[in-house]
């Protein structure tokens, strides 16, 4: 394989849409699903001019695992530092509803304005198989309900597929702008 992101499925491929297994013990073959995540998903920020990778599921490189990575710090391109959340599940949806733009790696070049709780409870377990706690809000909540959807076999698209209005594409300028009636007759998304 030429590039870690290589290994990275996108739609339509089947298997996005799978259960994804929950995680027994954590050995040597987890470690390494979750090292390849990892490459991957830096690998790929580092082939885009105006994208951070925030966050990837191990269904998104093929493997059908309870596995989620979520960067350390939004902000900072510099930070390549992620905590690693194994068998994640949302205990608690709190705050309202609001809809923000979102990415996936796995869903080439369309964006959407995705409806999402503002705060959520989560509980998963460490590398160590120790349960643990968070409380997100804002972005980092969108992010988990996100990756936990993608264990779930769920995408971004799913919650907006009736809305066209609701798509958006990346310019050359790295900025969003709607679908046009074109973009959307010609993506596998709506056919
Ligand atoms: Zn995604």
């Amino acid at each position: 394989m030429a590039n870690p992101r290589d290994q990275i499925i996108t739609l339509p491929t089947p298997s996005l849409r799978r259960h994804s297994k929950k995680v027994g013990l954590v050995d040597k073959s987890i470690t390494r699903i979750i090292n390849n995540m990892q490459a991957a998903l830096l690998d790929w920020e580092a082939s885009r001019e105006h994208e951070v990778g925030v966050a990837l599921a191990a269904i998104q490189i093929n493997q059908s695992l309870r596995i989620v990575i979520i960067r350390n710090d939004f902000n900072n391109k510099e930070d390549r530092t992620y905590t690693i959340f194994i068998n994640p599940t949302i205990t608690k949806y709190e705050g309202n509803i609001e809809e923000d733009f979102e990415g996936c790696l796995s869903v080439k070049d369309i964006y959407g304005k995705v409806p999402r709780y503002t705060k959520i409870k989560v509980k998963a377990q460490n590398l160590n198989g120790k349960e643990f706690r968070v409380t997100a809000d804002g972005f980092l909540a969108r992010t988990f309900q996100h990756e936990i959807d993608h264990t779930n076999g769920v995408l971004f698209v799913d919650h907006i597929k009736d809305n066209s209005e609701a798509f958006f594409k990346l310019n050359d300028e790295g900025n969003l702008e709607q679908l046009d009636d074109k973009d959307i007759q010609n993506h596998h998304i709506f056919r």
